[in-house]
């Protein structure tokens, strides 16, 4: 077989054979392979005349078809079914060529996969490619790791696949390794953290304010022309406003109230602890899904104390007021989890020495990916116009937003308290944001409690050094 593609796919599942149509129809020749033929040949037969494809069967002749360096795409389920592709693939690879991860692989894996090719003088890159299917053909967000050199060859490919915002492509190079899938996971807590919060200010307007799904899609459509614009409060509306074809009831009341996760969100929680930083936004938001999901526990704590629905409590005097004041908490809890989201990838950058580019990040978040939002155009402004910003909480452009918001946040956490409907989200931001300003936080007391019961030792307000108490004799400090 001659090689002559430029470019090749291995993976033809959706978000494969997705990807390999949008390279084609980008001029590029696309090699094609897939461990069982059919999506190789199911692909050619529905969408040949898209581009040009070299289909292979085997992996050699996938291989052989590509010219040098040669650039594969994996686009296989993450784990395993990524190392079985990588080993395979990189045995027949010769050096200087590359092994490209578009899956959602843990970061850690990616580090250890370039470690391992490098060895083998392979460059091997770990690209998170946000977007879903419907990105993946048409312009996904793509978030990308790996070394400078491997972008050279790497990066005007992708950045022709890839959305376009303001005639710049929503793909970039991120830092070394891990990087990509590092930012593509965080990326994916803050779209949970964002998908929850959303929720909970459906569920007050339901049943707090009492309005109807189809009333409540009028008032996203609404907040869509405003500052929360952006792609997931289009869709929320779009979703509150279908009915069900079977029951002529509002879609939202016909689907499940379980809500499903594949586990980068879990993932991102697990490294945020890890690195000791507080995402509290993303967490509640793993969590709520989780509770949703207990059916058992849900049950029998309804069957023990009454199911509660929110809507008996009183409707408030001032029905715009209060939508407009949900409005305001939700805008608010959103900026506060994008800061712990950017805080995080600080934590990760110092970590693992990345030197990650907050407002590059921003940017390429804005085409593409499911939290793509005119939101994100303020945080590039913020990291450019501030270098060095310590939290984006401080960024002036949101400082306003923040401090506007503070008695609508308070009332809106306290009606859904005294309701009853669960606001995790709005509540673990404005815990967060309280946190960070209070003067005196009772950390204090708790560093007491651990010196007592296990000589953990503190700091002093007025002195340098470490002290301990010795609370089981005359209680006289020392120096530690
Ligand atoms: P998927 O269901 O995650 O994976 C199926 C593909 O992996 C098939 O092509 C399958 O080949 C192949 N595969 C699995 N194990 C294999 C093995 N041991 N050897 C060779 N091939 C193997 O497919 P997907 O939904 O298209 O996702 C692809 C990647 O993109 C995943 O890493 C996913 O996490 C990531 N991703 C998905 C989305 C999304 O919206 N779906 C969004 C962003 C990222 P066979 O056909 O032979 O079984």
């Amino acid at each position: 077989m001659s090689a002559r593609a430029d470019v090749g796919v291995v993976g033809l599942a959706v978000m494969g054979s997705n990807l390999a149509r949008n390279l084609a129809r980008h001029g590029h020749t696309v090699a094609l392979y897939n461990r069982s033929p059919e999506k190789t040949r199911a692909l050619v037969a529905e969408h040949g005349d898209e581009g040009e494809f070299v289909p292979s069967e085997s992996l050699e002749d996938f291989v052989a078809s590509l010219t040098t360096p040669r650039v594969v795409i994996s686009m296989v389920q993450a784990g395993a079914g990524t190392d079985a592709v990588v080993d395979a693939v990189a045995d027949l690879l010769e050096p200087g060529d590359m092994v490209v991860d578009g899956g959602n692989a843990l970061f850690g894996d990616t580090i250890r996969r370039t470690q391992a090719l490098a060895a083998r003088k392979l460059h091997f890159v770990g690209a998170g490619v946000s977007g879903g299917e419907e990105g993946a053909l048409n312009g996904p967000s793509i978030m990308v790791g790996g070394s400078e050199a491997a972008y050279e060859t790497l990066g005007p490919i992708v950045e022709s696949i890839a959305a376009q915002v303001d005639g710049t492509p929503c793909a970039a190079h991120l830092g070394t390794d891990g990087a990509g899938h590092f930012v593509k996971m965080v990326h994916n807590g803050i779209e949970y953290a964002d998908m929850q919060l959303i929720g909970e200010a459906y569920d007050l307007l339901r049943h707090v304010v009492g309005l109807s799904p189809a009333e409540i899609a009028d008032v996203f459509r609404e907040w869509n022309t405003g500052e929360l614009d952006s792609f997931l409060i289009e869709i929320t509306a779009e979703v509150l406003a279908h009915v069900d074809g079977a029951t002529g009831q509002p879609f939202a009341d016909v689907v499940l109230d379980e809500a499903g996760m594949k586990g980068t969100g879990t993932w991102t929680v697990q490294t945020a602890l890890s690195l000791g930083t507080p995402v509290s936004g993303i967490a509640e938001a793993v969590f709520a899904r989780a509770l949703s999901s207990h059916r058992e526990t849900r049950d029998a704590v309804q069957a023990a104390f009454g199911v509660s629905s929110g809507s008996a409590t009183p409707v408030p005097d001032d029905v715009p007021g209060f939508v407009e004041a949900v409005r305001r908490a939700l805008y608010a809890s959103k900026i506060v989890s994008y800061a712990q989201g950017f805080d995080m990838l600080s934590a990760g950058a110092a970590e693992h020495g990345w030197d990650l580019d907050m407002g590059t990040i921003a940017r390429i978040w804005r085409g593409g990916c499911i939290i793509r939002a005119r939101f994100l155009d303020r945080i590039t402004d913020a990291y450019r116009e501030h270098p060095g910003l310590v939290s984006l909480l401080t960024a002036p452009v949101f400082h306003e937003a923040l401090d506007g918001a503070g008695d609508a946040w308070r009332d809106v956490v306290a009606a859904a308290v005294r309701a009853g409907v669960p606001v995790p989200g709005f509540s673990a931001a404005l815990a967060a944001f309280d946190g960070a300003r209070r003067d005196r936080l009772p950390a204090a007391l708790v560093q007491g409690q651990r010196d007592l019961f296990g000589a953990h030792t503190y700091r002093r307000v007025d002195r340098e050094g470490s002290f301990h108490v010795l609370w089981g004799e005359d209680r006289r400090e020392v120096r530690a």
